[in-house]
């Protein structure tokens, strides 16, 4: 078994998740005792978030790389950035470093086109719904095309992961509030939706929304699984 390195803390109350998610996926697989080796590098959240809304990228991607190259000195053989936002990074992580990166749109473009979708939604922070590094992975690698809200409602999309679900708040209020978005998207021809926020799951599960949905954290911790599994 490969040790799995984690990038973690943005937000904790994500990173956990995977940490469980990884665990029990091991266990599943092998059974008895085992649980997965892996090594967590976690940041402080109020510092990514107040450069994010700087817009500051470059400074973000030298936190990004710094936390890899940590991983790789603690002896993780792939790394895996527990956010979809922070893969704004991913070049200069994947430059920098010599293990493997498991791209978390890449996971999920990979899962999709399994299910033969061509049209989703995606839902995520700001940066991931308005700057192209995500859609554009999926558009180029998997011909997979991708809607996203209108303004007022990205906005609200952005405003719940801030201000209440990397807190660990989870509200009916909000949870209506996506389910309204998602519907209005499905009605403009989305098949499914990307749940491109690793704090989403905690409002949004499959059965809440008429169609499938792709929770980001699941699937890449189960790439990650297989990955350190092979
Ligand atoms: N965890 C989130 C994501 O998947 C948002 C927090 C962050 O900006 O990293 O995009």
């Amino acid at each position: 078994m490969k040790k799995i390195g984690l990038i973690g803390g943005m937000s904790w109350e994500s990173t956990q998740v995977y940490y469980q998610l990884i665990n029990e996926m091991v266990n599943k697989k092998l059974g008895g005792f085992h649980s997965a080796k892996c090594v967590l590098e976690s940041v402080d959240f109020a510092e990514i978030e107040e450069l994010q809304h700087k817009d500051d990228w470059k400074t973000l991607a030298e936190i990004m790389v710094e936390a890899a190259l940590n991983l790789e000195k603690a002896g993780a053989e792939l790394a895996v950035l527990c956010t979809n936002t922070m893969h704004l990074c991913s070049e200069e992580i994947r430059q920098s470093t010599g293990i493997p990166f498991l791209h978390i749109a890449e996971a999920t473009g990979t899962v999709i086109q399994k299910q033969n979708i061509k049209k989703v939604l995606l839902l995520g922070t700001r940066f991931t719904m308005e700057k192209d590094f995500y859609k554009h992975i999926l558009d180029e690698d998997f011909g997979i095309e991708t809607l996203i809200p209108n303004k007022q409602d990205r906005e609200a999309v952005h405003r719940i992961i801030y201000d209440e679900l990397v807190h660990g708040n989870i509200k009916t209020e909000s949870k209506q509030i996506y389910q309204a978005i998602i519907d209005k998207a499905v009605k403009a021809g989305a098949q499914g939706v990307i749940l491109g926020c690793t704090e989403i799951p905690l409002l949004i599960q499959s059965g809440d929304v008429s169609v499938p949905v792709f929770d980001t954290t699941r699937i890449h911790a189960t790439s990650a699984v297989e990955f350190a599994l092979k």
